[in-house]
């Protein structure tokens, strides 16, 4: 998804709209890549203000992430928009400061690149595959939302009192 501006910045026209739809195989966040499930979509603009080019998008996709309580695949819409000004390495962070911008080299524009940037406020901080997910044993790992373990009988039978336990009670006894 890169983007010329040299029309805008040559000043041949004032406004550049964007429409995609276009199949992207992961995006990266975090230092972790997700699998898009969905094309990314990407509606918006590009216009030549008086202080600068401004990006004005929508986007949309869905990524799979794992259930952060049974581990199982999930697919996580997400949605959201990406407003700020495009600017060059040199920029002047003090007349930019009220704003989001966006640095760009030579005369193109990565939109990936600014929708992985834009990501931290977007992903979820923990994905459910259901508001209801039983999660994982934690003792034996099962996946609670497909088996029953039976690890809770075990727990209730560690708190029995160990028959070696038990013989040294006699000894106090008799003492
Ligand atoms: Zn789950
Ligand atoms: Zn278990």
């Amino acid at each position: 998804m890169k983007i010329s501006l040299d029309r805008l910045n040559k000043r041949e026209t004032d406004k550049l709209d964007l429409n995609f739809s276009q199949k992207v195989d992961t995006i990266n966040y975090c230092d972790n890549n997700y699998k898009l499930t969905s094309p990314l979509n990407l509606k918006g603009k590009i216009s030549n203000t008086n202080k600068g080019l401004y990006l004005d998008v929508d986007v949309d996709f869905t990524i799979l992430d794992t259930c952060s309580r049974c581990l199982d695949d999930v697919e996580v819409p997400i949605e959201y928009s990406i407003q700020g000004f495009l600017v060059k390495e040199d920029y002047d962070e003090d007349s930019f400061e009220d704003y989001d911008a966006f640095i760009y080299h030579s005369d193109e524009v990565n939109l990936i690149d600014i929708i992985e940037q834009t990501l931290d406020f977007n992903m979820p901080i923990a994905s459910l595959c259901s508001e209801d997910c039983k999660g994982l044993c934690h003792k034996c790992g099962a996946n609670l939302n497909k088996e029953e373990c039976s690890c809770n009988e075990t727990a209730n039978d560690e708190e029995l009192i160990d028959p070696r336990f038990a013989k040294l009670k006699d000894l106090f006894k008799n003492d």
